[in-house]
């Protein structure tokens, strides 16, 4: 197999990874497929541009996650890039200005250290011998020795490692293989260390994923190990994958009693995603987010309106009086529109929503919520 072959088969394989932030904006995320499933934006050799190439070293593994399409037992055609191949590759693509960055994942082979070694050889070659001083995001390889780690820190833009589920008791319903304390906890945590602000490589950004929906864990259980995340690890982004039925030609003993369709769990991955941003950019506490009794989020209604809906004592907001915090607070209000109330209102009185930029249902939840006078 030629090494163009062999990247066709290893970015396919790669897309079901969300953590490598790639997109930045909405033209340039994941779309549906004709068959329903989510395309990821990558650089294939046949064609097409992406921000960033995104591919596998290798599509080996030796380990059986359930939801995986290329776990151990899965009956796909195999292979493997070598790094100067690699390399080589990607620099291609930087010299014909087809990507801004790379994207490097593997399944396990051998063992961790091994892989790990192989894409840690990647970045070297790029760094060193090509002089690529650019963007690269290394997913750290579970189980990985503490050296191994370091040294990908060192030589990454970016590195992500998946915690996969909240908590052992959820991760072991989907690898037999993989222990989550030694294997991903521990390098989670070593992670958040080596880039924390007092870290010695605070200049790179981990980021991690939940996968959704597949081990019978509830969005109250994400959330709480998401705050940890954030707070006590220093992740700068944590992303979540919803889980497809079938991909991993398995069915998971969580999946079955969920009992959610899979269009429910890709609104869970959405609510997810909006809590996330209340947590990251309006100041939302872990309690701030309202659940249902059974521990998930409503899935017919954004957790910010279901906030104001439990706090009426904050509402109507005065469009004219009140403070950048409460009108953040406003179902319907972004930054960008309450930085332009604010400026506005230096010279003036607003006097008509209508003049806030706003339409449609945005605009309906503002009116709902909020007073002009
Ligand atoms: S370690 Fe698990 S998730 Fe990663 S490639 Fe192997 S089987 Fe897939």
């Amino acid at each position: 197999m030629d090494t163009i072959e062999k990247l066709r088969i290893l970015s396919e394989d790669s897309r079901y990874d969300m953590a490598c932030a790639c997109g930045s904006n909405n033209n340039d995320r994941r779309k549906r497929g004709l068959d329903g499933k989510w395309l990821y934006p990558v650089a294939l050799p046949n064609g097409g541009y992406s921000i960033l190439l995104k591919t596998l070293l290798s599509n080996s593994c030796s380990s059986d996650c359930k939801y995986c399409p290329i776990r151990s037992d899965a009956d796909i055609l195999r292979c493997t890039l070598k790094p100067e191949e690699t390399a080589n590759l990607f620099m291609d693509y930087v010299k014909k200005k087809k990507v801004f960055g790379l994207f490097l994942s593997s399944g396990i082979i051998n063992n961790p250290d091994y892989t790990m070694d192989r894409i840690n050889a990647v970045s070297r070659l790029l760094r060193y011998k090509h002089r690529y001083k650019g963007y690269i995001h290394l997913k750290i390889i579970p189980g990985t020795s503490d050296a191994a780690i370091e040294d990908s820190v060192s030589l990454a833009s970016a590195v992500s490692l998946n915690i996969e589920t909240p908590g052992k008791e959820r991760f072991d319903l989907l690898s037999s293989k993989k222990d989550y304390i030694n294997d991903i906890i521990r390098p989670i945590k070593l992670i958040g260390r080596l880039t924390s602000k007092d870290g010695k490589f605070s200049r790179v950004k981990p980021t991690t994923q939940f996968i959704v929906g597949a081990s019978n864990e509830t969005d109250s259980e994400i959330i709480k190990y998401m705050f940890g995340l954030y707070k006590k690890l220093n992740f700068r982004r944590v992303y979540f994958s919803a889980y497809q039925k079938g991909l991993g030609h398995h069915t998971i003993p969580g999946e079955q009693k969920t009992g959610f369709t899979p269009e429910q769990i890709f609104m869970r991955e959405h609510r997810l995603y909006q809590v996330d941003y209340l947590i990251r950019k309006y100041g939302f506490s872990g309690g701030d987010i309202i659940l249902d009794k059974s521990g998930n989020l409503e899935l017919n209604k954004d957790p910010k309106e279901i906030w104001a809906d439990h706090h009426p004592e904050f509402y109507p907001v005065r469009i004219n009086m009140a403070d950048k915090v409460s009108l953040l607070k406003v179902p319907g209000l972004g930054h960008v529109t309450v930085e332009m109330i604010l400026k506005t209102r230096i010279r003036g009185k607003i006097t008509r929503f209508e003049d806030l930029g706003l339409k449609g249902k945005r605009l309906e939840n503002v009116k709902k919520y909020a007073i002009i006078e």
